[in-house]
């Protein structure tokens, strides 16, 4: 009797599983087709992408104030990063992950595709069209901010660089820092003018 039961149990289950299976199937497609497609994206589904660097962008100086934003977003859940990425550009954005209070992933997979560098992704599907960003010297550089200064980021500058990078883009604060009296007593200068403001 008992055993009849749990048979009975057992089959429903198997059934149901069988369904849901193909429930997902048709509505997220073929699970091959989907691997192929999360391997752009390390491991991602594309879907759930929210925000997207190339490898190129996450080694330049300093970050990236579009991830900051992304990582801000309530959908955001994590932010997932290449392990081809050396050691100190992963930690410049796993400390930003850990201020806005995110996890940072970092994955290694040998079938990986193409270039890209760090994804922040949601717990669910997004669909966002545009998840790329800019290159950070092309969008400073037309918004009249000199290469100096935008390769400067991640050091201490002054004054009116300072001015000048948070004028064309305040998400640029994150950046950089102000040159302080004591800097300048011991001989710091501006790396972006090379003190040509003085
Ligand atoms: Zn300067």
């Amino acid at each position: 009797m008992a055993s009849d039961m749990q048979r009975e149990e057992i089959r429903s289950w198997v059934n149901k599983d069988a369904l849901s299976k193909a429930l997902e199937v048709g509505m997220h497609g073929a699970p091959e087709i989907k691997h192929d497609e999360k391997m752009h994206y390390l491991g991602e589904f594309r879907e759930r992408v929210i925000r997207l660097l190339t490898k190129e962008q996450v080694t330049e100086p300093g970050v990236y104030p579009e991830i900051l934003e992304s990582l801000k977003d309530q959908r955001a859940a994590q932010l997932v990063i290449s392990g081809d990425i050396n050691y100190r550009s992963v930690e410049k954005y796993r400390s930003l992950a850990d201020k806005i209070g995110k996890t940072c992933t970092v994955v290694r997979d040998p079938d990986m595709i193409g270039n890209t560098g760090l994804v922040v992704v949601s717990d669910d599907a997004v669909d966002i069209a545009d998840i790329t960003v800019p290159d950070r010297k092309t969008k400073l550089g037309r918004l009249g901010v000199q290469t100096a200064l935008v390769n400067a980021a991640g050091e201490n500058v002054c004054d009116k660089c300072y001015k000048k990078i948070t004028e064309a883009d305040p998400g640029e604060a994150i950046n950089y820092r102000k040159l302080t009296l004591a800097d300048r007593f011991w001989g710091g200068h501006c790396p972006a003018c090379e003190g040509k403001h003085r």
